[in-house]
């Protein structure tokens, strides 16, 4: 476990995290919520592709209908038992909640990487991976580029002012200004959606 030198392999971070944003793009096709993940393994191949899953029925290969049905759930789900989790990376176009990124840091995955900061439903600002006792192991990058980030958060704007409450928009609002800006004007131009669950 310590003498084997892992070799000097960069991850593809980029590639993986447009595949996680176009997993995203797949689940709101599919009528859920726009968030995707994809595993890779320590030499850059993909492991597991994953996406929410939460507007769609469970079936006996995916999780699904209910709202732990998170693309990084659905990731590991699939999966089961994972093979050296040490050398997994996550890949999520958003940052994982408290479930996922607990999730992710208890079955030993050892590094995750999001695209776009969730100001309200994110991880990383309560737990503060670094400082957690049971989460040392697992290494955080988050939002590596800078036209991910705003392309993610302009795939999840609409479904976070649909689903946080008023607060949390705000908080989006904040975080990603432009980007939640144009919900608010596409939002005046259809008359509005409403209907949070
Ligand atoms: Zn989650």
């Amino acid at each position: 476990m310590t003498d084997q030198p892992s070799p000097p392999l960069t991850l593809s971070h980029r590639a993986h995290l447009q595949t996680a944003l176009e997993m995203a793009r797949e689940a709101v096709a599919a009528g859920s919520s726009p968030v995707g993940a994809v595993l890779v393994n320590e030499k850059d191949e993909v492991v597991a592709k994953g996406r929410n899953r939460v507007g769609e029925d469970q079936t006996a290969e995916r999780v699904g209908g209910a709202s732990v049905a998170h693309a990084e759930m659905d990731v590991f789900f699939a999966l089961g038992k994972l093979k050296n989790p040490g050398k997994l990376t996550l890949y999520s176009s958003l940052e994982p909640c408290l479930m996922c990124g607990g999730a992710s840091s208890l079955l030993g995955v050892g590094r995750v990487v999001w695209a776009t900061d969730d100001a309200w439903g994110g991880s990383g600002r309560l737990i503060k991976w670094a400082d957690h006792p049971a989460m040392q192991s697992t290494e955080v990058m988050a939002c590596p580029y800078p036209d991910l980030e705003a392309e993610g958060a302009r795939l999840f704007a609409p479904e976070a002012k649909r689903a946080f409450p008023d607060e949390g928009w705000e908080l989006w609002r904040e975080r990603y200004p432009a980007e939640t800006a144009e919900v608010e004007e596409s939002g005046e131009k259809q008359g509005g959606e409403d209907g949070k669950d």
